[in-house]
């Protein structure tokens, strides 16, 4: 199933996509709620950020080839660090330079949404607690990245935080191909297999460090290929499975 989050005529709502329609839900189907008899051509709706999480936990250095790139040791453990909520965009949403950087790059990312309240919970029991996947897009100021001794600055700035474009449900995430393109040009290209810690020891160590709730948003690493956006740039990432998130790049 495909959930996304949407405004229509002044509401918004949650639905499934269904031929070309949205269907809405009652509510916001992570935390329970049913389908209802409404719909809408997808056509007259205007896509959301799928989820609103209470967080978003990021993992840094998932893939060797990204590490090395930046030469950044792969760490012996997961490295967890945060993006505010304030970064989330949604698809078509402008990625804004901000001036304090003169390097800004993507990083398409594959994202847990979390739907089941998870504190210490084993390897076997994750996959219990997951809702669903989306396309992420840790969007990285790389120059403060370096000149900041930690990374809130840097990965949290306003509209850094791309989601979407929906929630796809159901999902194998071993085999996953996964892409970045600015205006159509491939920038990083890689696949879900090459991730050091897989979807489900992610879900289980982070919930080893902290409770993620219903909504929570966990991103889970960039594959290599270092790519600076400009001014006027069409970001896409996408991942096979779910589909394509694009953003435009402005200026402040
Ligand atoms: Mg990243």
């Amino acid at each position: 199933m495909q959930i996304v989050r949407a405004s229509h005529n002044g509401d918004i709502r949650h639905g499934m996509m269904s031929e070309g329609q949205v269907v809405f839900y009652l509510g916001d189907p992570i935390l329970g709620a049913e389908l209802g008899e409404e719909s809408a051509p997808l056509s007259s709706v205007k896509l959301l950020a799928p989820v609103t999480p209470g967080k978003v936990v990021c993992i840094g250095m998932n893939y060797r080839a990204h590490a090395a790139e930046i030469s950044i040791d792969v760490p012996d453990e997961p490295l967890i660090f945060f993006k505010p909520i304030s970064a989330i965009i949604g698809p078509e949403d402008a990625i804004v330079l901000p001036r304090q950087s003169d390097q800004v790059e993507l990083e398409v990312e594959l994202a847990i949404v979390i739907g089941k309240h998870a504190k210490e919970v084993s390897y076997d029991e994750a996959k219990n607690h997951i809702f669903g996947f989306t396309i992420g897009n840790d969007v990285t100021a790389r120059d403060l990245q370096f000149s900041d001794t930690q990374w809130a600055r840097s990965k949290g700035f306003d509209t850094f935080c791309p989601l979407g474009p929906w929630i796809e449900t159901e999902l194998d995430t071993n085999s996953l191909k996964l892409e970045s393109r600015i205006n159509g040009h491939s920038r990083q290209r890689s696949k879900s297999s090459d991730m050091i810690t897989d979807v489900y020891e992610i879900v289980s160590y982070v919930s080893r460090n902290l409770t993620l709730f219903p909504g929570d948003v966990i991103l889970t690493g960039s594959p290599a290929g270092l790519a600076r956006i400009e001014t006027g740039d069409q970001v896409e990432c996408e991942i096979t499975g779910i589909g394509v998130l694009h953003n435009p790049v402005s200026w402040r």
